[in-house]
Order: C-alpha cells, then sequence, then structure tokens
C-alpha cells in the first residue's frame, strides 16, 4: 500500500482532489485525520500510478509505500492512537477503561445482579456472553436472543454499554441491534468471512487474539476490518497456548507494548482467560495496567462456583470490589486514571 501524506495546511478541496484522482486510479481511498495531519491510504489494486503525479497535485507533501504487511492498522498510516468512544466511555485515551461482567448471560436476576455491583465498584462497560463458542457441544452455549435482552435491560438500569460475542456471520445483525462493543473471540481470529462481514459496520470490534496467533497474524485480522471500512478495532490479548499447564494460557505481556508500537489500536488484556485461575487475575491485572494496556476485560459472577461457564477464573463481587480499589491506585502511579 501506498500512503498520500498531506501538507499540515491541506485544504478540503485539496483533500478531496487527490480522493478523487486515486479512485480514478481504482484504488480505495482510506482517509486516516489527526494532529492537524491527512494520510490518505489508497488500498486494493488499481492502474499503475505515477507518483510525480500525486506530488505535483496541490496540498500533497510525500507519497510513501507502507512496507509491513498490515497497513491500515500501522502506526505509518496513522502515528496517534485511535480513540474508540462508546457512550460516555473512550478506550484509547487517558484513562484505563474496565470491561467486567460474567463469562456468560445465565439468567436476568444473575446478570442485573452482576451489573450493578460492578457498575458501583467503577466498572465502565459490562461483558457477557449470549453466543458462547464451547470446546464441547454439550457444554452451555448462551441464552441468545434472550441474553442479548438481558443484557440490555442491564444497560438500561445502570448506563454501562455491552459487550457481547458474534459467533457466526449469520448473527451479525441480530448481535448488533444489542451490543455497543462487538466481541470475536479467539477461536473466530481468522473467521476471514465473519471478519468481512464486521468491517461494513462502524459498531467497534474487540478482537480477541486467537489460541495460537502471532502478533502479526492478529493484526492481520484487524487489517480485513479495517479494509472493510470499520476503523474502530480493539486488540485484545488474552494468552496463547503454550506448553505450560499451570495456567490455562500464556499471557503474553510484552504483546502489549508491541502492539502498541506497531499499531495505533488500543490494545487490551484479558486476564481472565489468560490465567483460569481467580487467584492469578489481579496480579495479572496489575501487570497489564503496568505495561501500558489501555483497559482490562474481567470475568465476575456472584456464584462464581456455580458458574455455566469459566467459574474458575471468576472474580467473585467483593473480589472485583477490591481489584478496582487497587488499581485505580497502580494507574496513579503509572501516569494513567482509573
Ligand atoms: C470469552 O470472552 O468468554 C471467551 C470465550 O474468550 P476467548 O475467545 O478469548 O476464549
Ligand atoms: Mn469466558
Amino acid at each position: 500500500m501506498t500512503v498520500v501524506v498531506m501538507k499540515d495546511n491541506a485544504s478540503v478541496k485539496e483533500i478531496s482532489s487527490v480522493i478523487k484522482r486515486i479512485e480514478e486510479l481504482g484504488f480505495r481511498p482510506h482517509l486516516s485525520q489527526g494532529n492537524g495531519r491527512t494520510v490518505i491510504g489508497m488500498v486494493g489494486g488499481g492502474l499503475p500510478m505515477n507518483q510525480e503525479d500525486f506530488l505535483s497535485l496541490p496540498g500533497v507533501a510525500e507519497i510513501a509505500p507502507v512496507e509491513k504487511p498490515f497497513k491500515l492498522g500501522s502506526r505509518e498510516f496513522r502515528a496517534e492512537p485511535t480513540r474508540i468512544v462508546v457512550g460516555d466511555v473512550t478506550i484509547g485515551g487517558d484513562t484505563v477503561v474496565m470491561m467486567a461482567g460474567p463469562c456468560s448471560v445465565e439468567s436476568r436476576e444473575q446478570t442485573l445482579t452482576i451489573a450493578e455491583s460492578i457498575h458501583q465498584a467503577g466498572a465502565h462497560i459490562l461483558r457477557g456472553g449470549a453466543f458462547k463458542p464451547r470446546t464441547s457441544p454439550y457444554s452451555f452455549r448462551g441464552l441468545g436472543k434472550a441474553g442479548l435482552e438481558i443484557l440490555a435491560e442491564a444497560r438500561a438500569r445502570t448506563g454501562m454499554p455491552i459487550v457481547t460475542e458474534v459467533l457466526s456471520a449469520h448473527d451479525v445483525d441480530l448481535v448488533c441491534e444489542y451490543a455497543d462493543i462487538i466481541q470475536i473471540g479467539a477461536r473466530n481470529m481468522q473467521n476471514f468471512a465473519l471478519l468481512d462481514e464486521i468491517g461494513k459496520l462502524t459498531k467497534p470490534i474487540l478482537l480477541k487474539r486467537g489460541l495460537m496467533s502471532t502478533i502479526e497474524e492478529l493484526l492481520m485480522s484487524a487489517e480485513y476490518i479495517l479494509a472493510g471500512g470499520n476503523p474502530n478495532v480493539i486488540l485484545c490479548e488474552r494468552g496463547i497456548r503454550s506448553f505450560e499447564k499451570y495456567t490455562r494460557n500464556t499471557l503474553d505481556i510484552s504483546a502489549v507494548p508491541i502492539l502498541k508500537r506497531l499499531s495505533h489500536l488500543p490494545v487490551i488484556v484479558d486476564p481472565s482467560h489468560a490465567t483460569g485461575q481467580r487467584d492469578l487475575v489481579a496480579p495479572v491485572s496489575r501487570a497489564g495496567v503496568a505495561v501500558g494496556a489501555d483497559g482490562l476485560m474481567v470475568e465476575t459472577h456472584n456464584d462464581p462456583d456455580k458458574a455455566l461457564s469459566d467459574g474458575a477464573q471468576s472474580l467473585t463481587l467483593p473480589q472485583f470490589d477490591d481489584l478496582m480499589a487497587n488499581l485505580k491506585s497502580l494507574a496513579g502511579a503509572v501516569g494513567r486514571t482509573m
């Protein structure tokens, strides 16, 4: 991909004539604007282009190739961080955003109890699965539409936006009607047909790293969504498979600063799926904040021993209260707020 970098004072008219020229050549223009600077990416195959042709257009500063395999997600395309605004929450800003809630929406009472409690404790966004990817087809696979309705009621009561997973392209419209952020789970990170579908939306996407995926593969999956036209992608490090058996997965903590260096997209850490054990959730959450994550996603339950999924890694409600208090002081120490 090639990017056209506009001069700092380029006018709207100059920018639109560059866009027009890009389209005439058969490329798709992708605009990035921030800190007074405009960069226009040229995506797709078009006619051979003559750099001089562009350099002579008014307002153009330079033409630069993006060498990395990920383009629109790269810092070369957009230097300043992407901020994703959902309701009154900003992901990718100064505040560490806490997403919390049960692994699965199990009942109205369970979800409302958890939502009220975590909201009191200061959580920003409510999570909960209505469509659950389960290893066994005999395990609880979620309440489906009824679960989405419960999440919507919890949002109405607390004001917290909701993040929930979509498992298949077939359910995208339905989940979109309810969710504020759509989660693509680790198992679907490379479901390219699904990525194409959600790329057509503008709704924010929480993209979880695949169980056996490299950092570059995660960024390439994000690229599918960005190239489809949806600029609102949040990356999530949730641990990868390794030979280690003391934890459910192995949290790749260095992935956070690496992703932040390579990409302008916000990055969050999921300490629950990373460890599989509630005792490890607080220390690993602290590590995530310390290393620069833009947020955390923590499974929390009012009665984890009876949870229908992921009880062993779910914090109790009092444990979640303690974690929030603890992280607030830690965030201050690393120049963030919570
Ligand atoms: C989840 O968030 O409950 C979940 C299934 O996560 P992952 O896709 O990371 O396993
Ligand atoms: Mn879970």
